[in-house]
Order: structure tokens, then sequence, then C-alpha cells
């Protein structure tokens, strides 16, 4: 039985608990002061040998990430942290902020010296107006402490931080298309290779991060690699915070080692909200991610496990539905998400989505053809592989694996011949 683990999530409750003052109380700051008294190389090694993984969904090795930046040549290099937080479902790093920012800004701070950065960006959603507001205030708060600004704690390490609030695209939470926002640009996602690593913000070698992934960093650099790799799987090391919502009892974060179940974490939620209604489907990792069934409440959430059973982790963000809930229904509902967000750089994307939300439409009012299905699972294919950047490949998933879980819902919404429907040359269309 795994239980939780309340780390970052520790003194949230705590009636001032974003302020600096708490944050000192309870240790803050101290893995800075131990961070900069060592060789910044001690920090790129701790964070490989803790096994940590980038929280923000893919699950690159953070340390591995750190370790791409080429050797110094006397220009700048930057740490950007990804904290356009905006997948449906996801809501891990916005709580975080508002709730204990020092840890991201202590973690700011060590990962900036570990990659030997002078100035250090936090790219955040432009629609968090409060949350824009308590980072700045922290930011003021450690500059003037001496946590940040000139010659951090007498030791001659410089560091700027900048807190940059975008224009809400969901794409811009999407690396490269951060970096060209963050330069001015309309934010569409660049061509890989070359990663940010080597080019990045301005053309310069950049990290870019996720908030709980820097902000797990003081905890590695305090406690030790081997107190984080301890936690977890195997392969999926340490903690995470867990993001429950839907129709459980008590929706929120929960904080625990990577490998827990949904079982286990809906027991904590406290049980289904209607404890008469079973569980139907649920989302591991937010709506990109194909969805699970009630089959899947054993499965370990951890990034291997989740992919054997062909989905993937995430952002943990568990978006549970009980049996009221039509999946034909949600699954719409997240495709006009898709189609609105997509940033039109890319056919298979700009065009398909809008084909998806459509056909989807008709389907959740009974008005789909018979043909519909084979249309839907024919245009994903065509999207998933094809599209410039993971938005695309992400707006397939759930559709794939409703029709896959759920396809006599869908047959229900489908019942007149598109021939019928629609005159000939525009049956071919639709
Ligand atoms: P990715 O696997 O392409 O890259 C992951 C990270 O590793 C990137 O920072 C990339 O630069 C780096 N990387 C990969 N290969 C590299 C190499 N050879 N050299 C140097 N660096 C390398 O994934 P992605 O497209 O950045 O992210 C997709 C994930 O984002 C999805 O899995 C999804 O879960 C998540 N996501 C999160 C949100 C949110 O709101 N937090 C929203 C949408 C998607
Ligand atoms: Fe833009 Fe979608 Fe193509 Fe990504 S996949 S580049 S969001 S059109």
């Amino acid at each position: 039985m795994t239980t939780l683990t309340p780390i970052l999530t520790k003194f949230w409750d705590h009636p001032r608990s974003w302020t600096l003052a708490t944050y000192e109380e309870n240790d803050g700051y101290s893995a800075l002061r131990t961070a900069l008294a060592g060789d910044p190389a001690d920090l790129v090694q701790a964070a490989k040998d803790s096994g940590l993984r980038g929280r923000g969904g893919a699950g690159f090795p953070t340390g591995m990430k750190w370790g791409f930046l080429p050797p110094p040549d006397g220009g700048p290099r930057y740490l950007v942290v990804n904290a356009d937080e905006s997948e449906p479902g996801t809501c891990k790093d916005i709580p975080l902020m508002m709730a204990a920012p020092h840890f991201l800004i202590e973690g700011v701070a060590i990962t900036s010296f570990a990659i030997g950065c002078h100035h250090a960006f936090i790219y955040l959603r432009g629609e968090v107006v409060h949350v824009y507001r308590r980072l700045m205030r922290a930011v003021e708060e450690a500059y003037a402490a001496g946590y940040l600004g000139k010659d951090i704690m007498g030791t001659g390490y410089d560091l700027d931080v900048t807190v940059h609030a975008g224009a809400g695209a969901y794409i811009c939470g999407e690396e490269t298309a951060l970096l060209d926002s963050l330069e001015g640009r309309r934010g569409q996602p660049r061509l890989k290779p070359p990663f940010p690593a080597v080019a990045g913000l301005y053309a310069r070698p950049t990290v870019v991060n996720n908030v709980e992934s820097i902000a797990s960093v003081p905890l590695i650099v305090g406690r030790g690699a081997d107190w984080f790799s301890d936690m977890g799987t195997e392969k999926s090391q340490g903690f995470g915070i867990f993001s429950l919502s839907g129709h459980v009892k008590h929706p929120g974060q929960y904080e625990a080692p990577l490998g827990i179940t949904l079982r286990e974490l809906i027991d904590m939620a406290g049980g289904m909200r209607d404890p008469d209604k079973k569980l139907k489907f649920w989302t591991p990792g937010g709506s990109s991610t194909p969805i699970f069934t009630d089959a899947h409440l054993d499965v370990p959430l951890d990034f291997e496990s989740v992919a054997a059973e062909g989905s993937m982790l995430g952002t943990r963000a568990l978006q549970i539905f009980d049996e009221t809930v039509s999946v034909v229904r949600a699954v719409s509902r997240w495709t006009e998400f898709y189609k609105h967000e997509s940033c039109g750089k890319c056919t298979p994307c700009r065009e398909g989505t809008w084909w998806l939300a459509q056909i989807l439409e008709r389907i959740e009012h009974g008005r789909g053809t018979t043909e519909d299905i084979d249309k839907l699972v024919d245009i994903c294919d065509n999207i998933l592989g094809r599209s410039f950047c993971a938005l695309g490949d992400g707006a397939t998933s759930p559709i794939t694996s409703a029709v896959q879980y759920f396809r006599e819902e869908f047959e229900a919404g489908c019942h007149t011949p598109a021939a019928e429907l629609f005159p000939p040359a525009a049956a071919t269309l639709f």
C-alpha cells in the first residue's frame, strides 16, 4: 500500500504558506547555500543520480537535459521555467506556485548556478494574473533577502529572474513556441533539432524545465539524490503531485511516490463522489493522453507501467468520470479545445482537428453517419505522427482510445449513411 508523501505540499495549509518567512521556517534556501558552496558539476550529477524525470509530461531525464548544454563559450546561457500550465485537467503547477512559490525560486537559483546561467525566466500562462502577482511578490522577497541579484549569499554568484506572463495560448506550453513567444514573436513551434539545449532563447543554449521539476531540485540538493531515488519505482523515481478532478469526493492535489495506483488515490480522496456510481473512464495524464477505464484501476502510475497499458503518465492529471458521463461528449469537448488551440502551422492538425470536432459534434447529437467512426479513426491516423508538434498527436489520443473502449456509444450516435445526408460530392468530404 503506497502512502502519501507531503513534501512540496507539506505546508500548503499554513495560513501564509507563500511567504518567505514560512519557507525559511521550513528549511527554505538552505539547499541554495549548500549548492553555492559546491561545484556546479556536482549539482548536475546529483540531478542525474536522483533519477528526476521531467514533470511537465514527457518525463525526459532532467539531469541529462542539463548535461546536454555545450561547454561555456563566454556567451549567455539561459534557464526558462515552463509555467504555461494549460492542459485540460492539469492543475499542479499553478497551486504549487500559489501555495509555495519559493520552492520554485530556490530551484531556479540552484539550477541556474548548476548550468552557468545568470538570467532565468519564468514563463507563466497569461490568464492567471493572481499567480503572476504571487510570483512577482516572491521574487521581490528573494531579491530583498539576497537570494537573487548580485553576489548571492556573498558567493560572488549573480542571478536575475524575470517573470513573464504570456498571452494565453496553449501552444506556448510547447517549449520552442514558448521561446518564440518570450522573444516577442507569435508563439509557434520551431523545428527540432536543434533542441533548446543547443540553440534556445535568442539562439543560445537554454534549459527549459517544468515548474514541478525545478521545485523538486532544492529537495534533491538538501536531502540527497538517494533520498529521492529511493522513492517511486526502478525507472520512475521520486514523488509527484497527482491532481484528482471530477467525480471523486475530495478532488485536489495528492503528493505520492510514482507507482501509486488510481485505486489507492481514489481511496485517499474519499471514494467516488456518489458511491453508488461506478468509475467509467479516466485520464492518467491530462486530456492528451489515451483514456483508461475501470480495468486500469490497479495500473501503477509510473512512466513505464502506464505506457505498457497504451497511455502516458503525462502530467498526472487524473480526471475521473463516473457512469453518468457520455464519453462522446467528453471527447467532443476536449477536441473543441484542441481545434481552438491549434496554432495553424501544419495542415494535419489545423484542418484535422476542425474535421474531428465537426464529426464528434454530430455524433454527440445523434446525427452521425454510419461511416463517421471509421472516418474519425482515419483522420486521427493521418494526424498522429504527421503533425509538427505534440499538440496534434495529443488531440487524437482521447478519440482513438474512447473508440477502442466505448465503440458502442459512438455507434449509438451514427444512424444514417452519409450518401443519404449529403450530396455525393460532399459525402466524400464528410
Ligand atoms: P519531448 O519528448 O519532445 O521532449 C521532452 C524534453 O526533452 C524537451 O525539453 C526536449 O527539448 C528534451 N529533449 C528530447 N530529446 C532531446 C535531445 N536529443 N537533445 C536535447 N534535448 C532533448 O516532449 P515535448 O514535446 O517537449 O512535451 C510533450 C509532453 O508535454 C507530453 O507528453 C504532455 O504530457 C506534456 N504536456 C504538458 C502540458 C501542460 O500543461 N503541462 C500541456 C501539453 C502537453
Ligand atoms: Fe501548430 Fe498543431 Fe501543427 Fe503543433 S501540430 S505546429 S499546434 S498546427
